[in-house]
């Protein structure tokens, strides 16, 4: 059923569907009812069958988004990936807006050993191909609502970047957390796309973001400021101009040079909306239920600060809160 719905897209209902709607909304008799052919009943019928029409579509479109969380990595592999992937799938459960679904690949599952114990590397690559093949083909991609790049890294094997592209500028949702800008180097558009390029991170370190929107839906549960404890990056191929950020820096993390460093920022590509966040490294950011064995550096009640923010950020790139950063006001 949610398949039958992609925002700011007329739905096609075929009369296969009709019948099916007409059985679901009033069982098997109204359906017997249709083949009669005394002009009464056929036109009551087609207002019925019209209502009830209308009534499905609006139920299909209240029906949870779908969206596809990918976290395969082809660079450097945060540990904190099966952490993001369980409070991604916790936040979608608890929500309901959404839906979740993985395009993931976990090294150190038991099927990709190699002879010495350690993850066979061309086995690995070969499922990250398989999924990626499967889950982000043109097809597939159409059945997404959108897209969540968590803590991934590489030149990922998507089959048809310019596809994947194109469904984001066509209205697809697309976010990213973290190492998200540490994917597709090789690949401009989709750094045009997600609007900044990782470049480098110093020592983790404690920083005071500036919330720099309250009405923002990723920030507006935050103070002027938040303090938070994470791999803080910089980055390279970033226009201020061109996207709309929502927190901030006043000074540089580490040697605290006075000037503006991007945390977080909202954008469009086409008729797509793009949410970015730089944080997301460290396992206890992500998720107030970390094991004994991690010594806490944010509190729990900063990782819900943060599920909270990307919850924000999920829900208006599917266009289920309603926000008008300036860039997109003006469009
Ligand atoms: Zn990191």
């Amino acid at each position: 059923m949610p398949a039958l719905t992609r925002p700011g897209k007329m739905n096609f209902i075929s009369s296969t569907q009709v019948e099916m709607m007409v059985r679901y909304m009033f069982g098997s008799t109204t359906t017997y009812m249709i083949t009669m052919r005394t002009g009464f009943f056929r036109g009551a019928l087609s207002a019925g069958v019209l209502l009830g029409a209308l009534a499905f579509a609006s139920f299909a479109e209240a029906a949870a988004k779908k969206v596809l969380v990918v976290t395969t990595t082809t660079g450097f592999r945060h540990s904190s990936i099966p952490t993001a992937e369980k409070v991604l799938g916790e936040l979608a459960e608890r929500n309901g807006d959404f839906q979740v679904e993985y395009a993931r690949v976990e090294p150190n599952d038991a099927a990709f050993k190699g002879a010495d114990g350690k993850p066979d590397k061309e086995k690995v690559n070969a499922a990250i191909q398989k999924v990626l093949a499967e889950k982000m083909n043109p097809g597939a991609l159409k059945t997404y609502d959108a897209i969540i790049f968590a803590n991934t890294t590489g030149d990922l094997p998507v089959p048809d970047k310019e596809a994947f592209m194109s469904w984001i500028r066509d209205g697809g949702a697309f976010v990213g957390m973290h190492s998200a800008t540490d994917t597709f180097h090789g690949y401009p558009p989709f750094i045009e796309m997600i609007g900044g390029e990782f470049k480098s991170h110093g020592p983790q370190v404690e920083v005071e973001a500036i919330n720099r929107d309250k009405e923002c839906p990723a920030c507006r549960h935050l103070e002027s400021t938040w303090k938070l404890y994470d791999e803080i990056y910089l980055f390279k191929s970033f226009d201020p101009t061109k996207v709309y950020e929502v927190l901030n820096l006043d000074k540089h993390p580490n040697d605290k040079t006075p000037g503006s460093y991007p945390i977080a920022w909202t954008k469009t590509y086409g008729r797509g909306r793009v949410f970015y966040t730089s944080l997301g490294h460290r396992e206890d950011i992500w998720d107030p239920e970390t094991p004994e064995s991690i010594k806490r550096m944010n509190s729990k009640e900063i990782a819900l600060a943060y599920q909270e923010h990307i919850l924000g950020g999920i829900k208006w790139t599917l266009g289920l809160e309603k926000w008008s950063p300036k860039p997109l006001a003006v469009e």
